[in-house]
């Protein structure tokens, strides 16, 4: 910004000397939080990360890993040493600038801190490098709620969220600092690995093993990490308008999931019709895991799935609500996780639109149920936009009501503006409730709809329902 006022012939004139107005340089350390206002010590301030290059070489069956996270970041103030989150994870080596860095492990409230103190200090604005070396192994147990996935085959699947990539790979683990990865996963011959983008290559590596090389090009929050080594097949496919699809099932059973994987292709092209708005990235996929996960999560660019769901009819719907998130949650992100609801909420309720189609349930059914509920909900868990943490009632069914709601009021055009704004408007970015909120009374042009929402979200009983006065 201080550049931007400069005139060209300024610019000149000072380019060998230091501007005159140009700011000391107090370098700082940065802070061991970003200050979630949910999980205040979660990520690093300081920098924002524009690259993550993780190379990951993994031994099945003992768990044994190695690997090498290069990071490119920019400064966002004068530096004297930053952090970056780890757990369960050996440092071996930091540098900064290709310079041997010192550097400190130290308890977090959430997993450890890697304190990095590089040999110069780091000028607000730039650029830098930092590379870390490291190794462990994916059976040790981490501070805090497990990441890793392991399967009965020996191998496993990353479930990072919410802040769980920071057992792989050195991070600033926080939805608010995006980044563009790029992957390149070594495992024995025979073995296959996953990871979120595209695989754009393969090459033999010392030894017996393989590397396959892995680019993700648009941002990604870390708790959105999906990479995996398993005994596990490819199946490929085609998305309306061209969109590559890749899947994952266990290799012995590609004749039970081929169906079941086949059916993204229509889920993809009912949401685009729905939504109004492209699949935001360039390829998807699904990922059935034979064991060892029995959840289901939005990994970028390949949504994680326990073969658990699968033995229920109504499994589409869960696949539905996954890839609802890759627009809401993975494309736009929440700024921090007490806006979680605009993950949840959306996958809620675009999941029962699509379950009222297909048969499965009314919408109204649903909602008038998680209605009733929320009421109590809000006053021992919080409102959808003020959870007191995360996985409640409120940010999932209680969000999708509060996004029902908001339908009753301004009828589906005006709603589908709304979401259709939301999702073009903040694309590949961060966004807040504050910012759904102001959205929302923008498309509208109606003041009175912040109200009405602000109400939903935040009060402590329930609002009337529009439309359905004999709700309760
Ligand atoms: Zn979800």
């Amino acid at each position: 910004m201080r550049a931007a006022i400069a005139t060209a012939a300024a610019a000149a004139t000072l380019a060998l000397a230091v501007p005159a107005h140009a700011a000391p340089f107090t370098p700082t350390p940065g802070a061991d939080g970003v200050g979630d206002p949910l999980y205040p010590t979660l990520g690093n301030g300081g920098y924002d990360v524009r690259h993550y290059d993780l190379s990951f070489d993994f031994t099945p069956v003992t768990y044994d890993f190695r690997a090498t996270m290069k990071i490119r970041a920019r400064a966002t103030q004068d530096l004297s040493s930053f952090n970056l989150d780890v757990d369960a994870l050996t440092v071996d080596t930091v540098e900064v600038e290709g310079a041997r860095a010192t550097w400190t492990t130290a308890p977090g409230q959430t997993g450890q801190e890697l304190t990095v103190t590089p040999a110069r200090p780091l000028r607000d604005h730039r650029t830098f490098d930092v590379e870390v070396t490291y190794h462990g192994n994916g059976k040790t147990k981490p501070a805090g709620l497990p990441g890793w996935r392991l399967m009965s085959d020996g191998g496993f699947a990353s479930a990072a969220q919410a802040s769980r990539a920071d057992t792989f790979a050195p991070v600033n683990d926080h939805p608010s600092d995006k980044a563009t990865w790029t992957f390149h996963l070594t495992a024995p011959k025979g073995w296959t690995p996953a990871a979120n983008g595209t695989l754009t290559g393969r090459r033999d590596a010392p030894g017996a093993g393989r590397t396959w090389d892995f680019a993700l090009n648009s941002p990604m929050a870390p708790e959105l990490l999906g990479i995996s080594v398993n005994r596990q097949s490819y199946l490929y496919g085609r998305g309306p308008h061209g969109v590559r699809l890749r899947h994952l099932v266990p290799e012995d059973q590609v004749a039970r999931y081929r169906p079941v994987v086949e059916e993204t292709g229509g889920q993809l092209a009912w949401l685009e019709r729905t939504l109004g708005v492209r699949y935001p990235f360039d390829t998807y996929g699904v990922q059935i895991v034979r064991d060892g996960y029995g959840d289901a999560l939005e990994n970028q660019t390949l949504s994680l799935f326990g073969p658990g769901w699968f033995e229920r009819p109504t499994y589409s719907t869960t696949m539905v609500h996954e890839l609802t998130h890759q627009w809401f949650g993975d494309s736009v992100t929440p700024t921090t996780w007490q806006d979680a609801w605009l993950n949840e909420g959306p996958a809620v309720f675009y999941a029962a639109v699509w379950a009222d189609q297909k048969g499965f349930q009314p919408i109204e059914e649903k909602m008038r149920t998680a209605y009733a509920k929320l009421d109590e909900v809000r006053k021992t868990d919080g409102p959808p936009g003020k959870p007191t943490g995360l996985g409640g009632f409120n940010i999932y069914d209680g969000a999708a009501v509060t996004l029902y709601a908001l339908r009753q009021q301004i009828g589906q055009d005006e709603f589908d503006a709304v979401m259709k704004a939301w999702l073009t408007g903040h694309r590949h970015a961060n966004a807040s409730t504050e910012d759904f909120v102001d959205n929302a009374v923008k498309v509208t042009g109606d003041a009175s709809v912040g109200v009405f929402l602000r109400h939903w979200l935040f009060d402590l009983d329930n609002p009337p329902m529009p439309g359905h006065p004999d709700w309760s």
